[in-house]
C-alpha cells in the first residue's frame, strides 16, 4: 500500500481506497471506477500515485472496447453568474 502525505490543499489525512475518478485526458473525459487512491478524510482530494495514472493511460490508449458509455449533461452557466 502506498504511504500518501497530508493533504496539500488542508492538510487532512490521506488514505488509499478505490474510487470512481474523473480522468482527463487529450480533451476526452473517461471514468474509471474501482481505482486505487489516496482520499483525503477531510475535504475528499483523490491523489492518484504515477504508476496508477500510467496504468490509467495505458488503458485509454489501448482498450478497445469499453465496459459502459454514459452520456454526460453539460451547462454553461450565463454570463451574468460569473463573479
Ligand atoms: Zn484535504
Amino acid at each position: 500500500m502506498h504511504k500518501y502525505g497530508d493533504c496539500s490543499f488542508c492538510g487532512g489525512e490521506v488514505r488509499e481506497d478505490k474510487v470512481e475518478m474523473d480522468y482527463r485526458y487529450q480533451g476526452r473525459l473517461f471514468i474509471f471506477q474501482n481505482v486505487p487512491a489516496g482520499v483525503c478524510q477531510q475535504c475528499g482530494e483523490k491523489y492518484l500515485i504515477a504508476t496508477v495514472a500510467k496504468e490509467i493511460e495505458h488503458r485509454i490508449q489501448t482498450k478497445e472496447k469499453w465496459d459502459k458509455i454514459i452520456s454526460v449533461p453539460v451547462d454553461v452557466l450565463p454570463e451574468r453568474m460569473a463573479v
